[in-house]
Order: structure tokens, then sequence, then C-alpha cells
């Protein structure tokens, strides 16, 4: 991203709403269940599985942290009822992390329980680093607990990570890993790119040297490239590791892994709460945040109408 972008980007969050909404409905199944299990069934369609994320975060209230596991049951029955290939993230300030841990705890307690009565999944996402102890100590206790079908996220960006992936090796975890989406201090996370990068191959080593199932998230070809290599050369079979995108990122791509007989998950978020997510989507994304934002500089300055 170039330097001007790069600033511009960091005008997103006063572009209007239905703004970003427009720009950003790709990234987003719909506002209701019924546009995700749509969207899900055609992922499934062409070959690739999917991993449904209710939106919601940093949630205030304890009845909208019970709506959201509701909301988390509702899917799993409608997964089981349209036979999709699906399983769900969640994320633990929408079910209460910000409010008390033990809430938190209960709500993920009933998310997994459901999934297990329909033979599904649940994949903790990992949010910024306030939160990662506690994630982690949640995911620790279910699993010591016997809640098998659980998994989490660790974040390439933060320093912490190869030592997370050693405090957790003797869980065997299911673990996607990314580099992570939240701005971090220096002092705690890897900013410049490469390092980044670095880091995520050095975890994804560490990971598959302890027998974990990983899912590999990213859209950055080099690391796709790298990771693959390493499936190859430890003799990996397919239902072994898999690769995740996001709904809306690099769709050619998608079908040309899934086509070489890569197992591919597709993150595909759906609900009222859209806004954060957008942003965070179209921060990303090189030519569009530049785009939104030169648009609104250039309407704020009078400059076009
Ligand atoms: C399935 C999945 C789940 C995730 N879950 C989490 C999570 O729980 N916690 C967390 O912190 N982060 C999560 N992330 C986000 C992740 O941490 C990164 O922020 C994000 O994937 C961008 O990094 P990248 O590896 O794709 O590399 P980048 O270098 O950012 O992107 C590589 C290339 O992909 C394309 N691209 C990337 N993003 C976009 C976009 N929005 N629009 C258009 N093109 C784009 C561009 O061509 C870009 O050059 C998840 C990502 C995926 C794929």
């Amino acid at each position: 991203m170039s330097l001007l972008d790069s600033a511009l980007v960091r005008l997103l969050p006063a572009v209007p709403k239905p703004v970003v909404q427009m720009f950003s409905s790709r990234y987003i199944a719909g506002a209701t269940l019924g546009e995700a299990v749509d969207c899900v069934r055609g992922l499934n369609a062409g070959g690739k599985m999917a991993t449904v994320d209710v939106l919601g975060e940093e949630i205030t209230r304890e009845d909208e942290t019970r709506a959201i596991a509701q909301a988390y049951r509702d899917v799993f029955a409608a997964i089981h009822e349209a036979e999709l290939d699906s399983n769900v993230s969640v994320k633990l300030t929408a079910l209460g992390l910000d409010l008390s841990y033990d809430l938190c705890r209960e709500n993920l307690l009933d998310v997994v329980r459901v999934a297990a009565g329909y033979g599904n999944f649940v994949r903790i996402d990992m949010e910024d680093s306030s939160t990662t102890d506690a994630t982690l100590r949640l995911y620790r206790e279910l699993r010591e607990d016997g809640h098998d079908n659980l998994g989490v996220v660790l974040q390439a960006r933060l320093r912490r990570t190869l030592d997370d992936v050693h405090a957790l090796a003797d869980l065997r975890p299911s673990v996607r890993l990314c580099k992570g989406i939240y701005l971090e201090s220096g002092s705690i996370a890897f900013t410049e790119y490469e390092a980044v990068r670095v880091n995520f191959l050095r975890c994804l080593d560490a990971l598959f040297d302890a027998g974990s199932y990983v899912g590999v998230a990213t859209h950055d070809e080099w690391l796709i490239d790298e990771s693959l290599a390493r499936v190859s050369t430890r003799g990996l079979g397919q239902l072994e590791y898999e690769l995740q995108m996001l709904l809306g990122v690099r769709e050619n791509r998608r079908d040309e892994l899934v086509a070489e007989g890569h197992r591919l998950r597709v993150y595909v978020p759906f609900g009222e709460q859209w806004y954060g997510y957008s942003l965070r989507r179209l921060q990303e994304n090189p030519a569009m945040a530049g785009t939104i934002a030169r648009a609104t500089a250039g309407r704020m300055l009078g400059l076009s109408r």
C-alpha cells in the first residue's frame, strides 16, 4: 500500500456508513441467516467448505451475549437442515468476555455443546491482544474438560505466538494461523511486513511439529506457496490441513487451489452488525481503501459532487 493510501485509509472511519456498506457488501453474506445459508450452499457447490460468523463484537449487555449464543444455535440447526459443509467461528467479546469471564465461558460452553450435538465444530476467533490470555485460558479449560470440537486462532503478528504454540502443544490444538488484523504496538508485535511473514512460517512449522491440524488463513501468495511447500515436504494428506480465506477476497485463486486438490474453507460473516468487520476489510484492501477515502476526501474538500 502506498504512503498516500495508508494515510487515506486512516480517514475511513469518517466515511458515511452507506458508502462503507456499498463498498463492503462483497465481504458479508447478508443481514440474515437465510442469506448466510444461501452463500454457504453456493460455496459448497463450488467445492469449498465454510465457517459462519455471527457478526457482533464488544457487546456490552448480558442479554445481547445470550442472543448471540442463541443465534449460533440457529446457525447449527440451519447447517444441519440444509446439510451444509460448514462449522462456525465465534468472537469471545460477542459472548461476553468484556463483561465477565464466567458469562463468556457459559455462553461458549453452550455453543460448543450444541455443536457437539450436531457433530460440528467451533473455532474461537482471536481478537486484539487484550483478549489473548483469556482466550487461550478458556480454550485450554474447555479442551481439558473434554470438549474436543473446539479450535482456536493464533496471530503471527504477535511476538508471543511461538511461545503460545509450544504452551498449547500438549493439547494438539486445531489452530487457524493468520497474520492478525489488529494493529498492536511494536513492543508486543512485529510491525514489519516481512517479519510477520517469517514468524508465520516459524509458527506453522512448530504447529506441524506438534501434530496440530492447521487452517492456513492467508491471501498472501508467497505465504500460500511456502505453506504448501511445507505440507508437501512433510507428506501431509489432504485431510491433515486446510487453507482458509475470507469471503470476497481472491475468489479466482480460491478456485485454483480447490482445483489443485486442496481443501479450502471460506469465512462467511453475516448479521446486522456489519460495520466494524467491514471497516477492517476495507482497510486491508490495498485498492479499495484508497479509492473510498479519496472519494470522501474529495467530497469534503468540494472537489467532486
Ligand atoms: C479465514 C480467515 C480468518 C481470519 N480470522 C482472524 C482472526 O480470528 N483474528 C485476526 O486477528 N485476524 C483474522 N484474519 C485476518 C488476518 O489476520 C489478516 O488480517 C488478513 O487475512 C490479511 O492478511 P493476509 O495474510 O491475507 O495478507 P495481506 O498481505 O494483508 O494480503 C495479501 C493479499 O491479499 C489480498 N487481500 C487481502 N485482504 C484483502 C481485502 N480485504 N480485500 C481485497 N484483497 C485483499 C491483497 O491482494 C493482498 O495484497 C483471518 C483471515 C482469514 C483468511
